[in-house]
């Protein structure tokens, strides 16, 4: 590690063990190393394949089969928490992390072991029924994928069976918004982990935590638009960058 990076982790640990409300918000970036690729960004899915296409509510409505066989061909179940997850984790035990609030859908902060938990997005782990609005685990909705695809709403026969992920053209969970907001508000550090930034209105989260006299700690691999309002700026990974400064905050 450069001295330079070693000076802004000695910030960072700093900042957050000066903090009174620390607040985590995260993106796809975190889980990067665990495996669960990017959208946005070097490597990102978006290089890819058109989101307005493949994440769209409409697109998905007109055809969910396409959806749910593409589940059924690529959808990982095996990926595990990270470094970067275990060290939000350890932050939270610790009485360092009031929560976190994550644009991810991976389920991976929960399962490092953090308990508040404001999922943005929604949960892959779990499916709705767009008909009779049931929710069911995911892992029940995948085994009748793999036998009928795509799979029919055991409570009412609907076609509609949708990941409770928030796809482009859908609303946020208003509930989840509020919390995160409300934590925002009450924030005096932001540390900011794996988000390119860009997607709105999640996004508006730092701007309202800044915008509130919260100091921000950005932690990403490329620049962001909020580089200029960081007090600690991180250019590197995740899953080497917030263990390092846990450790230096006696913490780890
Ligand atoms: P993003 O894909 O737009 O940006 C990710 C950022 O992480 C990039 O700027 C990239 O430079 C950075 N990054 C990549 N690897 C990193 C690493 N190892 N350490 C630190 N930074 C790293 O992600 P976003 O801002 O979260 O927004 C995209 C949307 O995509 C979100 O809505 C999210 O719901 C969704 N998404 C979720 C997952 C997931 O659940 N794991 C995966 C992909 C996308
Ligand atoms: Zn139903």
């Amino acid at each position: 590690m450069s001295t330079l990076i070693e000076a802004a982790v000695g910030d960072a640990a700093a900042l957050l063990s000066r903090a009174r409300s620390a607040v985590a918000f995260t993106g796809a970036g975190i889980s990067q190393e665990s495996g669960i690729p990017v959208y946005r960004g070097e490597g990102g899915l978006w290089t890819k394949f058109d989101p307005y296409k493949v994440a769209h509510i409409d697109t998905f409505r007109a055809d969910p089969s396409q959806y749910w066989s593409y589940s059924r061909e690529h959808r990982r179940t095996d990926a595990r928490p990270n470094p970067a997850h275990e060290a939000l984790a350890a932050l939270e035990r610790h009485g360092k992390l009031s929560g976190v609030i994550t644009q991810n859908t991976d389920g991976l902060h929960q399962k490092a072991g953090s308990r508040r938990v404001i999922e943005l997005h929604g949960s892959s782990h779990a499916v709705v029924c767009l008909d009779c609005e049931t929710r069911f685990p995911r892992v029940d909705i995948d085994a009748l994928n793999r036998e009928h695809c795509p799979p029919n709403c055991p409570a009412c026969g609907g076609r509609f069976l949708k990941p409770t992920v928030v796809m482009f053209g859908e609303a946020l969970p208003g509930e989840a918004l509020l919390e995160a907001q409300a934590l925002a508000i009450a924030a005096d550090v932001l540390l900011i982990v794996g988000s390119s930034l860009q997607v709105y209105p999640a996004a508006g989260i730092p701007r309202l935590a800044r915008e509130n006299r919260a100091d921000l700690c950005i932690i990403n691999a490329e620049p962001t638009p909020f580089d200029s309002f960081a007090a600690v700026l991180l250019q590197g990974k995740a899953g080497e960058l917030l263990p390092a400064i846990v450790r230096a905050m006696g913490e780890g």
